[in-house]
C-alpha cells in the first residue's frame, strides 16, 4: 500500500465523535493535537494522540498559543454547546485556517456554520443513518456516500445477472447514466477498470451517478 502523507490535525472536543476521529487519525500515523476543556477527557488521550492539551476552544489567546494556525485541519467536535462550537469555528476561520471541519447538531447550527465559512459540516448521526438505511433496504447496496442532494457514490454487489459481462457489454453510462469508478474483488481494488474488464459474481462495483439513475441501475441492471 502506498505510504500516506503525514498531516497535522487538531481535534477540539474529545467526546464520542471527536475521540474516535482522534484515535483513528493517530493510528494512521498522523500528528494529532487533542484538545478539550475537560482535563479528565484530555488524560484519556495521552496514549492515542501526539499532544494533548486542556484548553477552552472559545479562548482566542489559548488557540493562538497552541500554534493552531499551523495545522492542516482543525476538526471542531463540540456536541451540546452550539454557541461554543460556533465561536470556535469563527475564531479558527478568522485565523485563516484552510480546513475547518465542524460537527453540526441540527439544521440551524448547520446554517450558521455555513455562513461563517466552515469548510465541511458533518452530521454524523444523519449520515450514518442514511448509509445504514440504504444497506438495509437492499442486499445489493453495501455502502453509500451522499455527495449532494442529487448525486451519490454507491458500493453495489454484482449479481449473477451481470457476471461474465464486460463493462462495454454492460454499457451502464449509456443505459443508466452512471459510471463504474472501481471494482473490488476480495482484497483487491481496481480503480481504473478497462472497458473489457469482466465482472464476476459478488464483485463490488463502486458506482457514481444521480440518485435516480443509481436506483434504476440497482433495480433493473443488477
Ligand atoms: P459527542 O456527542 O461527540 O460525544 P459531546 O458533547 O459529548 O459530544 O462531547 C463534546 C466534548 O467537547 C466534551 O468532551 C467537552 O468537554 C468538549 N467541549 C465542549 N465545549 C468545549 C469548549 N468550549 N472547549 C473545549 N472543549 C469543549
Amino acid at each position: 500500500m502506498a505510504k500516506r502523507e503525514k498531516k497535522q490535525f487538531a481535534v477540539i472536543g474529545l467526546g464520542r465523535f471527536g475521540g474516535s476521529i482522534c484515535r483513528e487519525l493517530y493510528s494512521m500515523g498522523h500528528e494529532v493535537l487533542a484538545i478539550d476543556k475537560n482535563a479528565d477527557k484530555v488524560n484519556e488521550f495521552t496514549a492515542t494522540a501526539t499532544h494533548t492539551v486542556v484548553a477552552e476552544a472559545t479562548d482566542e489567546k489559548a488557540l493562538t498559543s497552541l500554534g493552531i494556525r499551523n495545522f492542516d485541519y482543525v476538526i471542531v467536535c463540540i456536541g451540546e454547546d452550539i454557541q461554543a462550537s460556533i465561536l470556535a469555528t469563527l475564531l479558527l476561520k478568522e485565523m485563516d485556517i484552510k480546513n475547518v471541519w465542524v460537527k453540526a447538531q441540527n439544521h440551524y447550527h448547520h446554517k450558521v456554520l455555513d455562513k461563517i465559512g466552515a469548510d465541511r459540516i458533518i452530521h454524523p448521526e444523519y449520515e450514518m443513518g442514511m448509509r445504514i438505511a440504504q444497506s438495509l433496504s437492499s442486499e445489493k447496496v453495501v455502502d453509500f456516500i451522499e455527495l449532494s442532494d442529487e448525486y451519490s457514490i454507491m458500493e453495489l454487489l454484482a449479481t449473477e445477472k451481470v457476471a461474465g459481462k464486460t463493462l462495454i457489454e454492460l454499457d451502464v453510462r449509456a443505459k443508466y447514466g452512471v459510471t463504474i469508478l472501481a471494482i473490488k474483488r476480495g482484497e483487491e481494488i481496481n480503480v481504473s477498470p478497462v472497458p473489457d474488464e469482466m465482472i464476476k459474481n459478488r464483485d463490488l462495483l463502486i458506482v457514481i451517478g444521480h440518485k435516480n439513475d443509481l436506483k434504476r441501475f440497482e433495480d433493473e441492471g443488477l
